[in-house]
């Protein structure tokens, strides 16, 4: 089952978050000159029309990118994130939404590695021909979690492994922990961010006990909630897990979510959350 198209999404509250860890995490591993693979499991289709009828659908892009990425007082730890959103976004006009894939090309340096996996029929294609002419990358049709066996460990044992499935499958939720797993047996030092949405709170504290379970050490959760936990239909809250994040992460996310919240979120509402899973 492929129903899930991120086009509907691009742009949402939960890609502002995910990407800001994401493009936090890049500039910190280019404080090395050493190359580093980009590894992402479940890449989308790259770049997002925000004119499509997707995403005029459900407008999710205007509660949330769309309110951050022309004010001026966007704080320094937005910077990279907003110069790749700016880099999509020549005319001035919010047109486009760069997808992960996007973000970390336009980051990533000429001696960094991009591989990405996309099964979906429609969007495969076009990540692929967005990296066309780039030689860092490789775009492949095949499944993600198989890539933390395949791919794993990097060249130069140092990496960025993004996970961002879209839970369709209640599986998803148990699949993560083991990819999670089989890539950590790999790669141990690697950083691996896994983003989660919070539908039904219970599911995602599953999701952390099977986490804490593995042994892993050095796991860090970052976490916006929109709305209060609810058992009706839909997502009240978004997060990114991220195991062996660079040491300035926990203190840049701690400062910037609350800024996030209140640009994003009605006051009184939702709540952040920057704390360890485990610890050293
Ligand atoms: N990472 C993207 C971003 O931030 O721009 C968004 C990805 S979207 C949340 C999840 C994607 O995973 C969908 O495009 C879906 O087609 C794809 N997908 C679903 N199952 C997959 C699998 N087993 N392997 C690879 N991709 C998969």
């Amino acid at each position: 089952m492929l129903s899930y198209r991120h086009s509907f999404h691009a742009g949402n509250h939960a890609d502002v978050v995910k990407h800001t860890v994401q493009s936090l995490i890049i500039e910190a591993l280019k404080e090395k000159e050493k190359p580093f693979l980009y590894l992402d499991t479940h890449a989308g289709a790259g770049r997002y029309f925000l004119g499509s009828e997707h995403a005029e659908k459900t407008g999710e892009y205007l509660e949330g990118i769309a309110r951050i990425w022309q004010r001026d007082d966007v704080p320094v730890e937005l910077e990279a994130y907003m110069s790749a959103v700016n880099a999509y976004n020549k005319g001035g006009y919010l047109k486009y939404y760069p997808g992960s894939p996007l973000i970390a090309r336009h980051l990533l340096r000429e001696q960094d590695q991009l591989h990405m996996t996309e099964l979906h029929p429609t969007d495969y294609p076009l990540l692929r021909h967005e990296f066309l002419k780039d030689d860092r990358s490789k775009v492949l049709r095949a499944d993600g979690y198989q890539q933390l066996k395949s791919q794993l460990p990097p060249q130069y044992r140092r990496g960025f492994i993004l996970i961002d499935p879209p839970y369709e499958l209640k599986t998803d939720y148990q699949a993560v922990v083991q990819g999670i797993q089989e890539g950590y047996k790999r790669f141990a030092t690697g950083v691996y961010a896994l983003w989660y949405p919070v539908v039904l709170r219970q599911q995602i504290k599953r999701m952390v006990k099977e986490l804490e379970e593995t042994g892993i050490r050095r796991i860090l959760q970052i976490e916006l909630a929109v709305q209060p936990d609810s058992d009706r239909r839909g997502m009240t809250a978004s997060g990114m897990i991220v195991i062996n994040p660079p040491w300035k992460l926990e203190q840049q996310m701690s400062t910037v979510l609350p800024w996030l919240h209140r640009v994003l979120v009605p006051e009184g509402i939702g709540h952040t959350k920057v704390s360890w899973i485990t610890p050293e």
